[in-house]
């Protein structure tokens, strides 16, 4: 029979992998944690006009990228491509925004229809962090000092912070003119998207993919330029909080982001290693989104990053990432040693419960034993023979370090593989 395959841009994460992205999630959990940051779980499926109205008609998200269907009543839901719009709904629904402070992240996997290739699939995984009732710009600071805390902790290095302001409602409509002045004497050289949103929503243009669009957006007037008073102090209060923290960052006029709900200071964390998909983080302000919700306005910033990326640096970064190799694998010989066997390994975990350890199964000699020891990764094999059980002792062998075979007595064994099994 045919068998069935995944869809595209739908990736298994296989337990070669696993361990790593494991590592990744620990570490993101301790480093929001240690910022106060409490969880929130949000559903996979929404209503379309969350995203309509959140991120905005005009984006390539909601125009392009959304899997949206009709359910059995009717009515058009959506796999959410995105955690922001469902937290403000959320904390709408459960009155968590209104005259509060909160500190909130979010990690799952998100749906976005595009064209799969390195670092950028349909089914992906963020982590995000969402702050509200805070007008900054210490706040702003100190999610992006959480991002950098974040990837130092996962040993990345060689990403650049880039920022930009895109003002309030004032900045935007100063702004907004003086675009759509410069990009209509260049009109009929836009790609057709663009050119429709020159009409609808021209900032859109500006974080366009296509590179003659590109070309030309370069030249375009700068949003930085325009800043209302409050809006360059926000900036200027940023830059100097980060500098504050040691943290180095440019400012980058053509970062727009491509979802409507930004004002003010926005930002992305870039890498050179991963070609055209070499943004890991991006967020920044959203003071308006709270409020196109039916909420009151609500102060908010937040950033979310994609965790493929992340490992995908991580592995050009560094050749050994986390595995699920166990610390220790434990052989048996004859009906004596298997019956002691099982035991003595529930002793083990008893005594040593964060000790990853195998025992064997089924048939095999001592030497198809060894071999599946050494195979899974074990650092140290442990041989039970019949002797052995009887004098409840065990053969200790190192398989990765030059240390001589040795006998130990089953008490004593907790604190003689703790001892060998030290991180070097
Ligand atoms: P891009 O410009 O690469 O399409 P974006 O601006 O659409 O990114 P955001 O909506 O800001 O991305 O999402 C935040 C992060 O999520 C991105 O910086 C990226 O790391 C990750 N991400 C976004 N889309 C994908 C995808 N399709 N596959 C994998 N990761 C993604
Ligand atoms: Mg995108």
């Amino acid at each position: 029979m045919a068998r069935i395959q995944s869809l595209r841009g739908f990736n298994d994460i296989l337990p070669s992998d696993s361990a790593a992205w494991q590592h990744v999630e620990a570490c993101a959990r301790e480093v929001f944690a240690a910022y106060g940051y409490g969880e929130i779980r949000l559903p996979l499926l929404e209503r379309t006009e969350l995203f309509k109205r959140s991120i905005g008609e005009a984006t390539d998200v909601v125009e392009k990228e959304m899997f949206s269907f009709k359910d059995r009543e009717g009515d058009s839901l959506t796999l959410r491509p995105e955690g922001t719009a469902s937290t403000v709904r959320a904390g709408l629904e459960h009155g968590l925004l209104h005259n509060q402070q909160q500190r909130l992240w979010y990690a799952g996997p998100m749906f976005r229809h595009e064209r799969p290739q390195a670092g950028r699939y349909r089914q992906f995984h963020q982590f995000g962090v969402e702050a509200y009732g805070m007008a900054g710009p210490d706040i702003d600071v100190e999610v992006i000092a959480l991002s950098a805390r974040l990837f130092k902790r996962l040993g990345l290095s060689g990403l650049s912070l880039e920022l930009n302001s895109l003002g309030g409602a004032e900045t935007r409509a100063n702004y907004r003119a003086a675009l759509v002045e410069f990009l209509k004497k260049h009109e009929a050289s836009l790609d057709a998207d663009s050119q429709r949103r020159l009409a609808i929503n021209p900032l859109r243009v500006l974080d366009s993919k296509v590179p003659a669009t590109q070309a030309i957006v370069r030249d375009a007037p700068a949003i930085v330029d325009y800043l209302d008073a409050d809006s360059r102090a926000h900036l200027d209060g940023l830059r100097q909080g980060l500098s504050d923290l040691g943290i180095a960052h440019v400012v980058n006029p053509r970062i727009v982001r491509g979802l409507d709900y930004y004002t003010k200071g926005v930002f992305e964390w870039t890498t050179t290693q991963l070609g055209a998909q070499g943004t890991v983080c991006a967020g920044g302000r959203y003071d308006g989104l709270v409020e196109q919700l039916g909420g009151s306005p609500t102060p908010a910033v937040g950033w979310a990053s994609g965790v493929e990326r992340l490992l995908l640096l991580m592995k050009a970064q560094s050749p050994n990432l986390p595995t699920h190799a166990p610390d220790v694998y434990l052989c048996w010989i004859g009906e004596a040693g298997r019956r002691a066997a099982a035991p003595l390994a529930e002793r083990l975990r008893d005594a040593l419960p964060r000790l990853p350890l195998v025992l064997h199964a089924g048939a095999g000699n001592l030497g198809a034993q060894m071999k599946r020891a050494d195979k899974c990764g074990a650092r140290v094999a442990l041989v039970l023979g019949e002797a052995e059980a009887a004098r409840q002792v065990v053969q200790v062998k190192s398989l990765r370090e030059n240390i001589p075979q040795a006998e130990c007595a089953w008490a004593e064994l907790p604190a003689r593989l703790a001892g060998l099994l030290k991180p070097n």
